[in-house]
């Protein structure tokens, strides 16, 4: 109890703290569950605080965020809420049962026992509960939650586990990686056995894409992935995520967002290829942006590559790409060249126009209407190959175009 209190501050804190006293005091059975009990047992640092009620999980979120002059957010109807205070959100869930009627279903979902809800989740180490009541309660773990842990093992709690919810081998791989453990070989045959099945075409887009999006927050997401291509795993999510050499180059590396994952397994593609996937983890449009502008770029650096390609050239070829996907894009470039040019681009060269304005070439003579337009182009890319320099210049370039075009 200690090292979960001492483990977290602020509005995490203040709702950890409500929720033990209405456990001691007034004996409601709340109950920390999942992730804060294993992390608290491993003593490393939780991110959220996950709350189980035996009862009405959404009137007891709502009198907490009363107390704490918090927000709470309830779906009735699920038996689910989320208080935020001070910034932080929290999860709070009435202890339910969960049944598959087909495998990669969504569950039957009715209110239960703690037992229940222990049993309906996915790995041992994550199945342990907490009772807030008491100083010093024990954990309850009816699956070997804490064998596990000592044992470093990530294991689930039934055979079918897997087949039942797929998304199960992309959070497997997750906490593997992420504690320094390893799938047990139970663990691994089930899951093949799962990919054999076919399991995972049953789950929606939005659901992996949901795990695959909490892969990219975590700090060994290249592991992660690499970890989930070497198993079948995201094979099974859609056949073509097989090629890791992109992951590998990203893995060990900080600082990664998802764009940077995103070009690193679907940068490879082809065009076609390239929007199945983004239509099978029905991806954002600014996510499937980048995809797609990753692949444009690869299919053109011919064009910016070699040894005189002036500016204009460069801007020419990626002007109307994503500058996201060319800035995730630079580090897969393996010609340092091409990969400078991406780079001044970027920083540079996609900035550059004229000092003149469009009404200012209309003062000059320039006629109204595509002539404009041209001139301007013809005027930034001057100025981007140093042909001209200074207004006085582009006054210059401006009437050889009248003249040329009249
Ligand atoms: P952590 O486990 O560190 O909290 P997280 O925040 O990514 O990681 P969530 O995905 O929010 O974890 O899951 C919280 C808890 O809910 C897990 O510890 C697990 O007990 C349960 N859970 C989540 N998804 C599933 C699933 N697909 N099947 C079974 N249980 C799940």
């Amino acid at each position: 109890m200690d090292r979960v209190a001492g483990g977290v501050n602020g509005g995490q804190l203040a709702v950890f703290n409500s929720m033990r006293r209405r456990a001691t005091g007034e004996g409601i059975p709340v109950y920390l569950v999942g992730g804060p009990v294993r992390d608290a047992v491993l003593n490393v640092p939780t991110r959220d605080l996950d709350f189980v009620l035996i009862g009405d999980a959404p009137a007891l979120a709502a009198d907490v965020a009363d107390e704490l002059g918090g927000q709470a957010t309830v779906h009735p109807r699920f038996g689910t809420a989320t208080v935020e205070v001070e910034g932080h959100r929290m999860d709070v869930v009435t202890a339910r049962k969960e049944s598959y009627p087909s495998p990669g279903s969504l569950p039957e979902v009715s209110a239960s026992n703690l037992d229940d809800d222990l049993a309906r989740r996915d790995f041992s180490i994550n199945a342990m509960a907490l009772p807030l009541s008491g100083d010093s309660p024990e954990v309850i773990d009816p699956h070997g939650g804490l064998d596990a842990l000592a044992g470093k093992s990530v294991g689930t709690l039934h055979p079918s586990s897997f087949a039942d919810d797929p998304t199960r081998m992309l959070r497997a791989v997750r906490y593997e990686q992420r504690l320094g453990f390893q799938i047990t070989t139970d663990a691994l045959s089930e899951m093949q056995q799962a990919i054999n099945g076919g399991h995972a075409d049953a789950v929606s887009g939005d659901r992996w894409r949901q795990e695959f999006q909490k892969i990219f927050e975590e700090d060994r997401a290249a592991e992660m992935l690499l970890r989930g291509i070497e198993l079948g795993a995201l094979a099974a999510i859609h056949p073509v995520l097989t090629d890791g050499k992109g992951l590998t180059r990203l893995a060990g590396e900080g600082d990664l967002g998802p764009n940077d994952f995103l070009v690193a397994l679907a940068g490879s593609l082809s065009a076609v290829v390239g929007d199945g996937f983004a239509r099978r983890l029905n991806l954002p449009t600014d996510w499937a942006q980048v995809v797609r502008d990753t692949i444009a770029l690869r299919e053109k650096q011919s064009a910016i590559s070699g040894r005189s390609v002036m500016p204009s050239a460069v801007c020419a070829a990626l002007d109307g790409l994503n500058p996201d996907a060319i800035a995730a894009s630079v580090r897969f470039t393996d010609d340092p060249q091409v990969a400078a040019r991406l780079r001044r681009y970027l920083d540079e060269w996609r900035l550059v126009s004229p000092a003149l304005t469009g009404d200012d070439l209309l003062v000059m003579g320039v006629p109204s209407g595509p002539m404009v337009g041209e001139a301007l182009r013809e005027l930034t890319s001057a100025k981007l190959d140093g042909l001209v320099s200074g207004e006085e210049g582009e006054r210059t370039l401006v009437h050889q175009i009248i003249l040329r075009g009249s």
